[in-house]
């Protein structure tokens, strides 16, 4: 198949003649990926199984793995839901148009080829202009996973699509990088307590502060135990990952503890080192301990031969001098370092390194997110030091 690439210049003013035939793609049954402002999606008919069944095919995705339906206004709701619990309607109304996800009972409507056999419906309506015209000209609900081959990192540029896409599907719309970076926050609101499925740019702390109480699925923090199962399917696979072997690297509670201890020797050492090195006043003492285990678990790969990239930020970025080093952005600045994950990540795929030292982040408020897809690229080979 040839796939069909349209670039539009200005992804807030699309006009409807640019879209017209990505349009007409999706209202047929053929498979268009367009951005939104999480990630790239790959978009087909979300009440066409046919349609629905190709997405699968074009990403190698278990069709155990449900999709998310996209929506360009809330009129489009009704058919795709049997009902819509008091916490998604204060949700909806917070954040939609936006990076959320709602987990719905699913109508007649919608075909078990979308929802992957489950009787709930993921929806969402994305905030990107240029996603929401398409979704609207096309006149049908919109199932859109993130537009990569399953188990690679999301697409967040036009070029990671082609690399994964091309041959496979109709068309890419092509509006240039994607905003936030990451995918969006899911949250099942058919259970009594709201759960939080995926974390993402609609936060733990956003949610909690207009539904109070939020469960989190076990699925989030860690690795599952036999025997438990996640409730979104998605959540099981080894997903975002890199061809190479990714180890994240984080403080221990231990170290940590020494490193606030005005007192303790390794708090002396290290700002004494800090000194020696000329470190900008801005770094901590622990993003320099960090940073400083990171590289000398970087040099021993190379003294092993090993083609080694690290993953660093910006603040750190003067300390490393060996390796593949990149930076995923400001630490200071979170939405900097979801916005270059998945492509950082891409880029030590095509750079064929064998493995990757990454630091680690904050888990707070976005740094969820991002330490979530962290983790499950490394395969939660998390070392602390
Ligand atoms: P992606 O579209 O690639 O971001 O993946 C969609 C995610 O939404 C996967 O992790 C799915 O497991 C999850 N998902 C979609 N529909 C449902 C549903 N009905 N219940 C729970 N999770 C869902
Ligand atoms: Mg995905």
């Amino acid at each position: 198949m040839e796939t069909k690439r349209i670039v539009i210049e200005d992804r807030e003013h699309a006009d409807d003649s640019q879209l017209k035939e990505a349009a007409w793609i999706l209202r047929s049954g053929g498979l268009v990926a367009f951005p939104t402002e999480t990630v790239y999606g790959l978009g087909a008919n979300a009440l066409n199984e046919e349609a629905a069944r190709k997405i699968y095919a074009a990403k190698g995705r278990p069709s155990d793995n449900p999709l998310i339906a996209h929506i360009s206004d809330f009129s489009e709701l009704d058919q795709l839901v049997r009902e819509i619990p008091k916490a998604g309607k204060i949700l909806m109304e917070a954040y939609w148009p936006g990076p959320l996800t709602l987990i719905f009972p699913k109508s007649s409507k919608v075909p078990y080829g979308t929802t992957g056999g489950l009787d709930t419906v993921a929806v969402r309506m994305p905030s990107d202009p240029t996603a929401r015209k398409l979704i609207a000209l096309s006149g049908v609900p919109v199932a859109a996973p993130s537009a990569n081959t399953s188990g690679r990192p999301s697409p967040t540029t036009a070029d990671h699509v082609w690399e994964d896409m091309n041959g496979k599907i109709d068309m890419i719309v092509d509006g240039g990088p994607v905003g936030i970076g990451v995918e969006s926050t899911i949250v099942d609101v058919t259970e009594e307590i709201p759960v939080l499925l995926r974390p993402g740019a609609v936060t733990l702390e956003m949610l909690k502060e207009l539904l109070g109480e939020v469960k989190i699925d076990p699925a989030i923090l860690g690795p599952l135990k036999d025997g438990l199962r996640p409730k979104a399917p998605g959540m099981k696979y080894r997903h975002y990952a890199p061809k190479a072997d990714l180890t994240l690297v984080e403080l221990s509670d231990e170290t940590r503890l020494q490193l606030h201890n005005l007192d303790s020797r390794l708090y002396k050492e290290t700002v004494k080192a800090m000194k020696e090195a000329g470190c900008s006043k801005d770094l901590t003492p622990e993003e320099f301990c960090l940073a400083n285990h990171v590289k000398i678990m970087g040099e021993e790969a190379l003294a092993q031969g090993k083609s080694t990239g690290i993953i660093c930020t910006d603040e750190t970025r003067n300390q490393y001098n060996h390796g593949l080093i990149r930076s995923m952005g400001l630490r200071s600045k979170e939405e900097t370092l979801a916005h270059n994950l998945y492509g950082v990540l891409r880029e030590f795929d095509d750079l064929n390194v064998d493995c990757i030292f990454s630091e680690s982040f904050s888990e707070d408020s976005l740094g969820q997110a991002i330490m979530n897809r962290l983790s499950k690229a490394a395969g939660y080979k998390i070392l602390k030091v």
